[in-house]
């Protein structure tokens, strides 16, 4: 999944959130659970 934008450390086992889970993301996104910082995950859907 690759590693968060802010520190730096691996994504791997956190919360994972698809587009529009929460009513209003256009964008899939991982809050890494090291820092707590939304990384926008790229899923190659139009
Ligand atoms: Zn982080």
């Amino acid at each position: 999944m690759g590693e968060c934008i802010n520190c730096q450390q691996d994504l791997a086992g956190s919360d994972f959130t698809p587009a529009w889970a929460d009513g209003s993301n256009s964008e899939a996104y991982c809050v890494c659970r090291h820092c707590g910082t939304r990384n926008i995950v790229e899923t190659g859907q139009e």
